[in-house]
């Protein structure tokens, strides 16, 4: 449930809510707006008694949250989250573009792409380091090896790094090396991984799982949150459909309904949702024009001889072309680009 205190409540009459809450045993989350604050309860409400809460001084009403997530619910906290990534800031004034190879293979190919990726706007590089691949015996990732390569890659452009993690030591390792994890979509209900995310206290991309409904997908970003970690971000990559001409289904209308239900900033893969270069571009501006807070893209210096995910890797050149026709939508979504 949450408490909506009248306008202009007085920090002591707050407080007094707060503290009859949270001495029956529940959590109490303040989320101060300009005019009015809102106190979220996280716990078993039977043990609350909400005529006694209700009557008491500058308590406007008591609203029910049905959802059974809390923490990501924009009901609980009306603002929209900003996350920071290195020195950069994810939210509702700013585009972000995180763009790089699906795989981290050498340190050149890395360095090469990390600056293109620059030179063309990103602020953000991505690499995974850990690769959850459908089949065993394709190339899996150069773990830790990888992850030095992304440090490299920070001091060398000044960009903010993002990497999968596939386990409890991957994100140890990760926490050495990168500004943000990634949980991917195959991940998205492994419900240790995404606790061990939340101790991390590191900034988390929660791809959205194959099959997942919006639903189940905010309740994994409620066990990150749970645990005291609300540097949480999403990310649509396209869900399981009957359609078999692009790999996944880009499911665009996730982007409006997640702004509605939660404050977690929301970013689009159309890379891995379409699993084809040339449907990268169109998908991209469809993400920005529906109001996503970012784009994650995948580039490569040479997408025919990629280790992973080269048929959907965009080239330099196609990489560069992309940022300079993204120009006038991001004008039209009021967001900065900082470069
Ligand atoms: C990736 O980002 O390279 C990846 C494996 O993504 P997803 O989990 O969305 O398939
Ligand atoms: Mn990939």
């Amino acid at each position: 449930m949450i408490i909506v205190m009248k306008p202009g409540a007085p920090q002591s009459a707050v407080q007094s809510v707060a503290s009859v809450i949270r001495d029956k045993g529940l959590e109490t989350h303040l989320s101060q707006g300009e005019q009015v604050t809102i106190i979220g309860v996280v716990g078993d409400k039977t043990r609350l008694n909400s005529q006694q809460l209700q009557v008491m001084p500058y308590v406007d009403r008591i609203v029910p949250i049905t959802e059974s997530y809390k923490l990501t619910n924009r009901k609980f906290h009306p603002q929209p989250t900003r996350v920071k990534v290195g020195s950069h800031e994810i939210g509702p004034d700013t585009l972000t573009i995180m763009a790089g190879p699906c795989a981290v293979e050498t340190e050149e190919q890395l360095m090469s792409i990390a600056r293109a990726v620059k030179k063309a706007g990103a602020q953000i590089v991505r690499g995974g380091a850990y690769k959850p691949r459908t089949s065993p015996y394709s190339f899996q990732g150069l773990e830790e090896e990888g992850l030095r390569y992304m440090a490299e890659a920070k001091k060398e452009t000044g960009l903010a790094t993002i990497c999968e993690v596939i386990s409890e030591e991957a994100i140890e390792a990760a926490a050495k090396y990168v500004d943000m994890i990634q949980i991917g979509a195959r991940n998205m209900q492994n419900f240790q991984l995404l606790r061990e995310a939340g101790r991390s206290k590191m900034p988390v991309l929660l791809k959205r799982g194959l099959a997942a409904t919006i639903d189940e997908w905010l309740n994994a970003a409620e066990y990150i949150i749970a645990e005291g970690n609300p540097n949480v971000v999403l990310c649509e990559r396209g869900i399981r459909t009957y359609e078999t001409a692009t790999r996944n289904t880009l499911d665009l209308s996730a982007v409006p309904v997640i702004r509605e239900k939660s404050h977690l900033p929301i970013i689009v893969d159309p890379s891995h949702a379409t699993g084809v270069a040339a449907y990268v571009p169109a998908l991209a501006k469809a993400g920005v024009a529906c109001g996503a807070d970012g784009l994650m893209i995948e580039v490569h210096n040479d997408p025919a001889h990629a280790l992973s995910d080269g048929p959907q890797s965009l080239t330099f050149d196609q990489f560069g072309g992309l940022m300079s026709d993204l120009a006038p939508y991001i004008k039209l979504s009021e967001r900065k680009l900082t470069l």
